[in-house]
């Protein structure tokens, strides 16, 4: 732990190595979405990795013509809302200037052939998640963060209430130039869509017929065997140790009501997910409490990586049950929040197979992120 701190004191932009990630070439079967798998392979040729130094971080904390700036909203497209309700705002949602969905002009769906489409309804919105133009996320404070959280909750809520034609609102953030974040300062966005994503179908239906055998939702199964399951897996022929697993060998942290994991079968070197420890459906259902924790255990998570990456440029994504809340979705189907730091590139390979390429294993990248000092 203590060599882990001084190298990270010496210089936070130094990248990433394997170090003592032990030799593994394995095909991983993600337990959520079966039909989703990872090549873990830890030999570094794999994959072109990103070992430039992170691009330099504007820290400002104020900038004139930026138009999310504190005295420039009237540079912004029409507000929806802001955090706090009246006065100086902390939090502000603003309609997005380039909408990749609208609902400013209907097309009738259309079928011809192989040829269909679905008309792009929908809302794209964008969330200024901070009057600080330059803070990070790992540097805002937990309750900042809850309160940036529960305004994703409100507007989910008030997106699905306005119109029945939305079957689902994605909310993501794209931080860094890696992850297509094109404005600095720091926001989120909002997309409301008339179809549920593909990806969120398949956990949603993989989860449920997981239900239907074991009567128990599979995230909830997995956060109670990161927290208990202990084994020690032999090599038939030779008697060899092939794998150990160890309680909490994937658990990056955990609060009172929340846990952040590496998940076994990742497809990003640094990818994290965060979950409610209790079963939970919807986001829409998270009360003050769970934000407040979620807040926190957010934080460390973002210190973690930025202390392990320096400059950690990411995406995250929310995936909830979506649109109605149907009984059946809500005890097979868990929500999270999916953290996916961007240090490599995707390549043919991975493209044209359909398969991520991991070149760091995750029980190294969890004892990593597990052990720097924050
Ligand atoms: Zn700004
Ligand atoms: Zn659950
Ligand atoms: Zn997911």
């Amino acid at each position: 732990m203590a060599s882990e701190s001084n190298s990270i004191q010496q210089s936070s932009t130094q990248p990433v190595t394997p170090g003592d990630d032990d030799g593994i070439r394995e095909i991983r079967i993600n337990p959520v979405v079966p039909s989703e798998s990872v090549l873990v392979a830890t030999a570094r040729s794999m994959r072109p990795k990103k070992d430039e130094a992170p691009a330099p971080r504007d820290t400002r904390a104020h900038v004139d013509r930026c138009p999310f700036c504190t005295g420039n909203e009237h540079m912004t497209p029409p507000e929806i809302s802001r955090c706090p309700g009246t006065g100086d705002w902390n939090i502000r949602i603003v309609e997005n200037l380039f909408p990749v969905l609208g609902d400013d002009r209907r097309q009738p769906d259309f079928s011809f052939g192989l040829q269909q489409t679905i008309d792009g309804y929908g809302r794209h919105e964008v969330i200024v998640d901070h009057d600080n133009h330059g803070i990070s996320l790992h540097e805002m404070s937990a309750e900042h963060i809850a309160m940036l959280f529960g305004a994703y909750r409100d507007r989910i809520e008030q997106l699905y209430e306005s119109d029945d034609r939305l079957k689902y609102v994605l909310v993501f953030k794209n931080f860094g130039p890696a992850a297509g974040g094109s404005i600095p300062h720091t926001h989120s966005q909002i997309i409301a869509m008339p179809v549920v994503p593909e990806n969120v179908q398949a956990e949603v239906r993989s989860s449920a017929q997981y239900y239907d055998k074991h009567h128990r939702c599979i995230f909830c199964s997995l956060i109670d065997e990161a927290l208990t399951f202990e084994a020690t897996i032999y090599d038939r022929e030779s008697g060899e140790v092939r794998r150990r697993l160890d309680v909490g060998q994937y658990i990056i942290e955990r609060g009172e009501r929340f846990i952040a994991v590496k998940p076994f079968a990742s497809r990003y070197e640094w990818e994290v997910h965060i979950l409610p420890l209790h079963h939970q459906a919807d986001f829409r259902d998270t009360s003050e409490q769970d934000l407040q924790d979620l807040g926190q255990v957010l934080k460390r998570t973002m210190q973690r990586l930025d202390a392990v990456l320096g400059g950690v440029q990411y995406n995250y994504f929310l995936h909830s049950a979506p649109g109605g809340r149907d009984n059946r979705t809500s005890s097979s189907y868990h929500w999270h929040l999916e953290i996916c730091p961007r240090t490599s590139i995707p390549t043919g390979f991975e493209l044209g197979a359909g398969l991520f390429v991991n070149t760091v294993s995750p029980e190294h990248a969890a004892r990593r992120l597990r052990d720097v000092c924050i």
